[in-house]
């Protein structure tokens, strides 16, 4: 499986089975996610991931592609 498709698999298994590290990791990068104009109706327009799943893959592939959520330590969730 390629790396971003892995990727978005396991963020909407992670959508289905909520893991409290994960939430708190989706949490802090939706809130970015939120303000950001690459934002159409919970669609990234630069990678063309829902954002409902791309925000809970740990992957280490899956990465904001404007590098907005650099400030998150994915380990904790919390920022930077
Ligand atoms: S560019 Fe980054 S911050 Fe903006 S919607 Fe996509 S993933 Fe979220």
């Amino acid at each position: 499986m390629d790396n971003k498709l892995s990727a978005i698999v396991e963020g909407w298994k992670n959508f289905i089975f909520h893991d409290p590290e994960i939430e708190k990791i989706a949490l802090e990068r939706a809130k970015i996610c939120s303000t950001c104009p690459s934002n159409t109706f919970n669609v990234c327009k630069e990678c063309g991931c829902v954002l409902s799943a791309k925000t809970r893959s740990t992957k280490s592939t899956n990465v904001c592609p404007l590098n907005k959520w650099d400030k998150i330590n994915t380990t904790n969730g919390n920022t930077e």
